[in-house]
């Protein structure tokens, strides 16, 4: 569900006409509605409701701080892997106690950084990593709770590069070492080892890694309460998939009916580090197309996002629906899965400006006839799009924008070239 529809031919963000809103902000552009990014969050309150969960939203997914507000401000904590995520998550208004740190690269001084800020729970990946914990704890005089990140080494479950719980990945401790990675720790006074985290991989459209990965916290957790530990958390991570296409993606229920009764025998509080599921369909690019052109018997739309803007599709070979923001009036609905063949459409690759083959949004799409001027939207680009924008070809980071029901407010300004710039020192 998303507030993403057409209506007299015009795509409109909630009540806010798309074309509207690339007219007062210019493209390429992120429109995101408020609206489906609480629906998204309720859904998981709701279905979990039964074991009061600590959800975490996911900074990396989308860190901008119109969407962290939003977060806050509708009871979410949040999932951060850096300092600079977990200074975001504050500038937002959330209470340390609210904030759970992951990653396998965390320095002291990020260490540091987070205890200040009392951090709920440090998901640890590494032995070395729990020491070092332990080292900043004692330095500081606190107590650091910490739950042990396990690779549960399930099969493969999505894309490699998105995969965290196959064997010989770098995330988490392998679940042969965990038992005797925390009996050294066993009477550290500066650490509690509170919790088991495990986050499988994303995009997950199947409940079935989750049931696998619970069915190894049920032997693990008992084992490590039995060497003394105080366990009494269990961090199933994200990685809820999304429709990008028709209609794969799991409900939250679903995942919930799995995961509760497990929470629930286990005598455990929950925690949720979702991210794509909130913010996947809450966002689309906008963007312009510059040319048309042909060659090698191929049509090519080009248009002015591009793999700096959005690099899925590069990257992951991820499938965006593509359509136009307008189509003319006497073309027939989007076909449903937004790729089928339908009548007055043509094959093309949607491509940006910049000088890689691999700077492309979509291959061999069918979309309308496009010209100079159009206005195109690419969907579910909410989560992993702007977080993983970059400046390559020296091209200014798109502007980002929030729909509410009527109105609409701009959370990001477009970047300037004196932006492009502004960290460099050699100006003559
Ligand atoms: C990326 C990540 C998430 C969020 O994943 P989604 O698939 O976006 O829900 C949660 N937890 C950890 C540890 C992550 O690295």
């Amino acid at each position: 569900m998303d507030h993403f529809h057409y209506r007299d031919h015009v795509l409109h963000c909630e009540d806010v006409p798309v074309s509207e809103l690339a007219r007062a902000y210019g493209t390429p552009l992120y429109v995101y509605s408020e609206a489906t990014l609480v629906h998204h969050l309720q859904r998981i309150q709701t279905a979990f409701a039964d074991v009061q969960p600590l959800i975490c939203y996911s900074v990396k997914t989308n860190g901008n701080l119109g969407i962290c507000k939003v977060m806050c401000k509708h009871g979410s904590g949040f999932d951060v892997t850096s300092a600079g995520e977990l200074y975001r998550a504050t500038l937002a208004g959330s209470p340390g106690r609210k904030i759970v740190f992951a990653g396998v690269g965390k320095t002291d001084a990020e260490l540091e950084r987070a205890l200040l800020a009392g951090v709920y729970l440090f998901n640890v990946e590494s032995e070395e990593e729990l020491h070092a914990l332990g080292a900043v704890a004692k330095r500081l005089g606190v107590v650091a709770r910490a739950a042990l990140r396990v690779n549960p080494d399930l099969p493969p479950k999505t894309h490699a590069k998105t995969d965290t719980s196959v064997k010989g990945v770098k995330f988490g401790l392998d679940i042969e070492t965990v038992l005797d990675v925390a009996k050294g720790v066993v009477s550290n006074p500066s650490l509690q080892v509170r919790g088991l985290h495990m986050h499988l991989g994303s995009p997950i459209l199947s409940v079935e890694p989750y049931r696998q990965g619970l069915a190894r916290a049920e032997v693990l957790i008992p084992a490590l309460r039995a060497q003394g530990h105080p366990l009494d958390i269990l961090n199933m991570g994200g990685g809820f998939g999304i429709n990008y296409r028709k209609n794969e993606a799991r409900t939250a229920q679903e995942f919930a009916d799995v995961i509760v009764p497990a929470v629930k025998k286990l005598g455990c509080s929950l925690v949720l580090e979702p991210g794509r599921f909130i913010a996947g369909n809450a966002g689309i690019l906008v963007s312009r197309v510059i040319y048309g052109k042909e060659s090698g018997g191929k049509k090519f739309v080009i248009q002015d996002a591009a793999m700096n803007d959005l690099i899925r599709p590069t990257l992951y070979d991820s499938f965006h629906r593509i359509w136009p923001v307008a189509p003319a009036s006497h073309m027939p609905a989007p076909p449903e899965d937004f790729e089928s063949e339908i009548p007055g459409t043509e094959a093309v690759d949607v491509v940006g400006p910049v000088c890689e083959s691999g700077d492309f949004l979509a291959k061999n799409r069918r979309l309308p006839p496009l010209t100079r001027g159009d206005l195109l939207a690419t969907f579910s680009a909410g989560a992993y799009g702007m977080s993983m924008a970059s400046n390559y070809n020296s091209r200014p980071r798109a502007a980002e924008v929030i729909v509410s029901g009527g109105t609409h407010r701009l959370v990001r300004r477009r970047e300037t070239l004196e932006d492009l710039v502004s960290c460099e020192r050699d100006l003559g």
